[in-house]
């Protein structure tokens, strides 16, 4: 028997050859897509303005996975996290953020992930895979069953630059006329600073960028990211420089502010000369404590002092607030209950 194949981990180049070598038209391709990403098709029998005995071929050949929430959570603050169970049993999260109008979708890339930085939960779990497009692309179709996704962002579970064939097939899948149609300006992809697969993306497609940048000195970061040792601050920035980016669009450095690691005054001036000729925007987010974490929160005033001083030399910076607190919703914290086997 022939293998059957998912047709959600096919961009659309990739569904339109799959379809020829059954014989078929490319239009046919863009077709399927708007059933499967904009009517949320589940079988090949919904797709009506295809033939019955095409409709049977596919079936015989493909399948249409689909990734059902396992358990949904709403936080007080609107935040609502979806735990999704994959065919072999390991669990992601996607956690969906509404904002001012917007909705914001946390989408997770891998099972764990590989990088160990150290102020980071998902870190201290291993590599367990990379997610297949289907279980990328999964998470969107299935929140948009209940909820409207406006932007995406991948910043949940895993690093999305260590999955990149993956990553450039689901991102495209959302960004397509055919697929999900958000707008490019409202994908960002985040990375830890995988300088090589940074241009990969660049030259693939595009979409907004985030950077961890979490530290001012090569000594700090090689610390706190040992990813840093590997790609160092002046080549990670020359890559953020050499970004192609949406029109009119900023590369987001996120940090984390760590206290008494990387929250003095010195660390906002040195940030400041780090970012001059980038477009940047930051998005300092206060430490998240966890259970047996090594570092602290900052105070509340290195927050304002550090914010305040980005602001004084004209970067546009957010303080982001801890969303979906209560139910561990917060950055770095996907699946920490349910390794714990905790179910409050
Ligand atoms: N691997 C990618 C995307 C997922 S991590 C990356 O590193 O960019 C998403 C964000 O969570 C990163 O900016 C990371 O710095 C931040 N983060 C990780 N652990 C955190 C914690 N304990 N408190 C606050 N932010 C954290
Ligand atoms: Fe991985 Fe990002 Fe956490 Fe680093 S911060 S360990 S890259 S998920």
């Amino acid at each position: 028997m022939e293998s059957v194949v998912d047709i959600k981990d096919y961009c659309l180049e990739e569904l339109v050859s799959f379809l020829s070598g059954l014989g078929k038209e490319g239009y046919r391709a863009k077709q399927i897509f708007k059933w499967i990403y904009q009517k949320g098709a589940v079988s090949f029998d919904e797709m009506t303005n295809l033939s019955k005995d095409f409709r049977r071929e596919l079936a015989e050949r493909a399948a249409i996975g689909v990734l059902e929430a396992e358990r949904v959570e709403v936080s007080a603050d609107g935040t609502k996290k979806f735990l999704f169970r994959l065919e072999d049993g390991a669990h992601v999260e996607s956690v969906l953020i509404p904002d001012d109008g917007r909705a914001t979708l946390c989408v997770s890339s891998q099972v764990g992930c590989a990088m160990g930085c150290r102020f980071c939960l998902t870190g201290t779990f291993k590599l367990e895979r990379n997610l297949r497009c289907s279980e990328i692309v999964g998470q969107v179709c299935a929140v948009r069953k209940t909820d409207p996704v406006t932007n995406v962002v991948l910043m949940g579970m895993g690093e999305p630059l260590a999955n990149l064939d993956n990553v450039v097939r689901a991102l495209k899948i959302m960004i397509s006329a055919d697929g999900f149609q958000i707008s490019n300006r409202r994908v960002t992809v985040s990375t830890s600073g995988l300088v090589p697969e940074m241009e990969r993306l660049g030259k693939a497609v595009t979409v907004n960028l985030a950077v961890s940048l979490n530290a001012t000195t090569d000594g700090q970061r090689d610390l706190l990211m040992p990813v840093n040792r590997k790609y160092p601050l002046e080549r990670l920035l020359a890559a953020c420089r050499a970004f192609p980016l949406p029109n009119r669009r900023m590369i987001t450095f996120e940090y984390v502010m760590i206290r008494d690691v990387n929250d003095t005054m010195d660390d906002a001036k040195r940030l400041v000369r780090l970012l001059r000729g980038i477009p940047a925007k930051v998005n300092l987010i206060p430490f998240n404590e966890y259970e047996g974490c090594l570092f602290r929160s900052p105070e509340q005033g290195s927050i304002d002092r550090f914010h305040k001083h980005l602001l004084d030399k004209n970067i546009t910076v957010i303080t982001r607030a801890s969303r979906g607190a209560d139910i561990s919703a917060a950055c770095g914290q996907l699946r920490a209950r349910l390794e714990r086997g905790a179910t409050d």
